[in-house]
């Protein structure tokens, strides 16, 4: 597969597009791993908070394939701002590894106000994260971040699909040299995509599916992209997005839909 490598600010590379295992059941896990893996997706995004870091880590030992061939990402939760070395060993010891190549803040929580103390905490791990980050971070919060911080964060992973681009946020990000992934990238099933026109148009001339279409206006927006599914023909078929290019016109009419449509929580809302 020729899945491009994005470079970070840290000289690191990261495959552009993963897969994603929010609301992947722990029981399931490990086969929807396995089966992302067998697909030939090298790059998973998994969390504390999702409770499957077990599942994901068998599926990983079980691969048998070269560890620096993977791109693993877990997440420090909310309630662990304080106490990063701890949370952190734990996420290495569920997923049976001694390093994940990215570890992030997960959210802001600024209402707890402890996110520039989490980050000093990221900035400690060393070579055990070999990058570091965030997610949901607003202009603001990285402003404040930013006065603060010894290492520029890799990352800002934030929520991003047609419906909702949180341009002040991308915009903040890419000046700080910061990569932008996006999460729930199909808007989480949210939306039929292939009711929005311009997407079913573009799906019609290049003989995509909608869901191909969108993650391609990701890909060729320089954004890094890991949708979910459970489901092994559609691991199959969000992977199949290299051999078509959105036009110029196709990917601004795809820009259009923007509508300021968030499905999760605001990030200064979420404690
Ligand atoms: P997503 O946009 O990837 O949507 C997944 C849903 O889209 C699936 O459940 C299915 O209903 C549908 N889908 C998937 N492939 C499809 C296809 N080919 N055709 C039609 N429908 C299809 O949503 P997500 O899982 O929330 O986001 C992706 C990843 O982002 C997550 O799994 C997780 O790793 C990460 N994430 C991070 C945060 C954060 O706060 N940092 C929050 C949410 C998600």
């Amino acid at each position: 597969e020729g899945i491009p490598l994005v470079t970070l600010n840290d000289g690191k590379t990261i495959p552009q597009l993963g897969f994603g295992v929010f609301k992947v059941d722990p029981d399931e896990a490990e086969r929807v791993v396995t089966e992302a893996l067998e697909v030939g997706y090298r790059h998973i995004d998994t969390a504390a908070i999702y409770g499957n870091e077990e599942g994901v880590g068998r599926a990983i030992a079980k691969s048998g394939i070269p560890r620096e061939e993977l791109f693993i990402t877990t997440k420090l939760w909310n309630d662990r701002h304080l106490d990063v070395e701890a949370a952190f060993e734990e996420s290495l010891q569920k997923l049976g590894l001694d390093y994940v190549d990215l570890y992030l803040v997960h959210w802001p929580a600024p209402k707890n106000d402890n996110y520039v103390a989490a980050w000093k905490g990221l900035e400690k791990l060393g070579d055990r994260a070999r990058s570091i980050g965030v997610c949901n971070f607003l202009p603001e919060h990285l402003e404040k971040l930013l006065a603060e911080a010894t290492t520029v964060p890799a990352i800002n992973q934030i929520e991003l699909h047609p419906a909702l681009q949180q341009r002040d946020a991308v915009e903040a990000s890419l000046a700080a040299g910061i990569t932008v992934e996006s999460w729930g990238p199909l808007g989480q099933g949210r939306f039929d995509l292939g009711a929005e026109e311009p997407i079913a148009a573009a799906a019609k001339n290049h003989g995509k599916t909608p869901a191909q279409v969108v993650i391609r206006w990701h890909l060729q927006n320089g954004f890094v992209v890991f949708p979910k599914t459970v489901t092994k023909s559609r691991m199959v078929e969000n992977i199949d997005v290299f051999d078509f290019e959105l036009s110029d016109e196709e990917m601004a009419a795809i820009t259009a839909l923007e509508r300021n449509d968030r499905g999760g929580s605001h990030p200064n809302d979420l404690n």
